[in-house]
């Protein structure tokens, strides 16, 4: 199964991807992770990329479709994946087809997740993730149980992004509007899409992502 997670920064895509990773053996793709290990590992894409992303901008198109079609194109990737954070544009989208098309693949669904955008600053200022094992976390919402304690793993290392300010929230928001947005009616067209309130508590949207996936009976 091949599923596309979509929705603003915050809406809570990568932590949903990554329970429907846990449960049900599809790969998450995070275009966003993947950009930030490239930062972080001094590759070319990584240092093309950092500025553009510390702003809150889109990554050139030809640039994020061919870190994609690579990535779509490995072995484990055979058993379905779930997108977050691809496409982001048209052109992305077009691209994305014309992968599936190659790799004999094509896509179950398009999720989107609703969320009020009043509440995503709130979301994304308070997010920290697991420096050892990428577990996500909330100040507010997702709390570790013990203090400075990872649940998953017992690191004690955490990281916040460097994008996760309200200046650069303007201009994320800004860019999913003008350039995302568009692709729901996209995918609409096609009776591929569906829609899950991501206002809820974390384990109702993924029950009502389960039940839109048809995971659940
Ligand atoms: P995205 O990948 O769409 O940017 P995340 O999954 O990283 O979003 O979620 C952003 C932040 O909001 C994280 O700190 C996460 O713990 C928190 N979060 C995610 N889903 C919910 C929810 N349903 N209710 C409250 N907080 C949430
Ligand atoms: P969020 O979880 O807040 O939605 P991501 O982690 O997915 O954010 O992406 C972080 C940043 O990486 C984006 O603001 C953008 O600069 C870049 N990026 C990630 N995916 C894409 C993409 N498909 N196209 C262009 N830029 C991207
Ligand atoms: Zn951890």
């Amino acid at each position: 199964m091949n599923i596309i997670l979509l929705g603003p920064p915050g809406a809570g895509k990568g932590t949903q991807a990554r329970q429907l990773e846990e449960k049900y053996g599809l790969v998450q793709l995070s275009t966003g992770d993947m950009l930030r290990a490239a930062v972080r590992k001094g590759e070319p894409l990584g240092q093309e990329a950092k500025a553009i992303m510390d702003r809150g901008a889109l990554v050139p198109d030809e640039l994020m479709i061919r870190l994609i079609s690579e990535r779509i194109a490995q072995p484990d990737c055979a058993k379905g994946f779930i997108l977050d954070g691809f496409p982001r544009t048209i052109p992305q989208a077009q691209a994305l087809d014309k992968m599936l098309l190659n790799v004999n693949s094509k896509l179950d669904a398009v999720v989107e997740l609703k969320v009020d955008e009043g509440k995503l600053v709130e979301r994304v200022a308070g997010r920290f993730t697991c420096a050892k094992c990428g577990e996500g976390y909330h100040d507010r919402f997702k709390p570790t149980r013990a203090p400075g304690v990872c649940d998953q793993c017992a690191g004690t290392d955490f990281s916040r992004r460097a994008d996760d300010n309200a200046e650069a929230m303007k201009t994320r928001l800004k860019a999913y509007r003008d350039e995302t947005a568009p692709i729901l009616p996209y995918y609409a067209a096609r009776g591929v899409l569906k829609a899950v309130d991501g206002m809820a508590p974390m384990p109702d949207v993924f029950r009502a992502l389960e039940g839109a996936l048809g995971l659940v009976v």
